[in-house]
């Protein structure tokens, strides 16, 4: 069996779902099919809420336009006959909305368990009008199914008891196509609507292909595949046509939009192959990612692909005790970690008195404290002197399981950059056998995007 989740582009439009439909009729295996809410929904969800709750009575003229897009969907893709039958499974949501929006709009304030309850209505509702577009396919909640719990403040799926819900649900139906809305959830102990964080359709997709031991997960979007690069920055990107989970994982990681990161491990851990296929040309051969041997990958160059996140700063631990790298980092990382803080690069510089790592701008303030506070012994006894930090960063991350092979590649790309005036504030090879991290100014990323792309594809 394969699953195959459908992003909001693909269910966008009456035309894109038409493409959705010949897609899932022309299945020749059991499947499950995942969709996003229609393109864009989530995002107006949210702004009408924050609508509503800023006391500008617009948020109504929204939630009529919210309603006739859904109409109108459902009057272009349902069969004339089952309009109304539809209708009559959507209205109610629609309605229930509705009297969110004017709760928040009572308040004056949307708290976060409101959000999660309103933005749940996206996937509640597309998953209704997919299902009802295929009429031999069956439906079932997520809410149901897909369980969270609260880890530092966030929702995270609840691995054991997701999974045994999956094989509960889905087993007894295989066989037709069965339909579910991604990304949201219900938490285990509350039952409360949580969802999976935004993208995280990609990530139901996964832990329900994990769950079944599907023979394939596809996640059909709007491009033609994974590519070398963001197009929009390096108009010569070009399509990725295999690469291995962890190349997948890494780009991912550092600011590849294609598929939300979490959503590879289930996956990866089952070795079940992921392929990105384009819903506007289902002809394409897209990317396929799998466990491809090291003769597979090399066949296909060393370096697989580019990406760069940004918003990225970079701390820096100086005085004695930062020579002693191994307990500093492991400390640091602990503490960090013990927040729910991510750090992304640890960059043996120059200076053996310097101890530096990266981590997104928003925790900066948090992983400051968190770090003088460890580290306060060695503070007052001289041995840390300072801890200082620069912001308005991006990390851009070289990616290929070969990279290393045939000598480290930094000289040469240091060079490429020396020579255009971009000089990188943190570098890390070897960290990782599969990606090579820069942190560079926030303005000069496209710039060096372009020059290491040009120098490897
Ligand atoms: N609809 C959700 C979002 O826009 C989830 C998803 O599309 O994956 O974030
Ligand atoms: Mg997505």
């Amino acid at each position: 069996m394969k699953v195959l989740k459908f992003g909001g582009t693909s269910v966008g439009t009456v035309e894109s779902l038409g493409n959705v439909k010949k897609i899932i009729n022309s299945l020749d295996t059991p499947a499950v099919v995942v969709v996003s809410a229609l393109g864009g929904l989530t995002d107006k969800l949210i702004a009408t809420a924050s609508l509503a709750a800023s006391g500008c009575d617009d948020y109504r003229v929204e939630m009529t336009k919210i309603r006739e897009r859904h109409d109108n969907v459902i009057e272009g893709v349902i069969a004339p006959e089952s309009v109304e039958d539809c209708k009559a499974k959507v209205h109610p949501l629609l309605d229930e909305l509705a009297r969110l929006y004017d709760g928040v709009s009572l308040i004056g304030d949307v708290p976060a368990k409101t959000l999660d309850a309103i933005v749940s209505f996206g996937e509640r509702i597309s998953s209704i009008i997919v299902n009802m577009m295929i009429p031999e396919s069956s439906h079932l909640n997520s809410l149901d199914i897909i369980k969270t719990e609260k880890w530092f403040g966030k929702n995270i799926a609840e691995a054991n008891l997701t999974n045994r819900n999956i094989v509960d649900n889905f087993k007894p139906q295989m066989g037709h196509p069965i339909i579910v809305g991604g990304f949201i959830s219900t938490d285990k102990d509350s039952g409360e609507i949580t969802n999976l964080g935004r993208g995280g359709s990609d990530f139901t997709a996964a832990l329900i292909a994990a769950a079944l031991d599907a023979d394939e997960l596809e996640i059909w979007t709007d491009v033609d595949g994974f590519m070398t690069s963001d197009p929009r920055i390096i108009p010569d990107a070009r399509i990725i046509p295999i690469m291995s989970f962890v190349e997948s994982m890494e780009l991912c990681s550092f600011g590849a939009k294609v598929i939300y990161p979490p959503t590879i491990y289930p996956v990866f851990h089952k070795n079940i192959p992921i392929k990105i296929l384009n819903t506007f040309n289902p002809e394409a051969p897209g990317t396929l990612i799998k466990d491809f041997s090291h003769k597979e990958l090399a066949h296909h160059g060393r370096v697989r692909g580019l990406s760069a996140l940004k918003g990225v700063a970079v701390i820096n631990v100086h005085g004695n005790a930062a020579q002693n790298v191994a307990s500093i980092s492991s400390r640091t990382f602990n503490a960090l970690a013990k927040n729910g803080i991510n750090v992304f690069l640890v960059s043996p510089t120059e200076d053996n008195d310097c101890f530096s790592f990266a981590l997104k701008e928003a925790d900066l303030d948090a992983a400051l404290n968190i770090v003088k506070s460890e580290f306060a012994p060695e503070f007052s006894a001289g041995d840390i002197a300072e801890i200082d930090f620069i912001k308005g960063l991006s990390i851009v991350a070289i990616v290929g399981e070969e990279i290393l092979q045939g000598g480290f590649i930094s000289p040469r790309i240091i060079n490429t950059l020396e020579r255009a005036s971009v000089s990188p504030a943190a570098i890390s090879e070897g960290a990782s056998k599969t990606t090579v991290t820069f942190a560079v100014p926030d303005e000069h990323t496209n710039l060096t995007l372009q020059l290491i792309h040009s120098l490897f594809f």
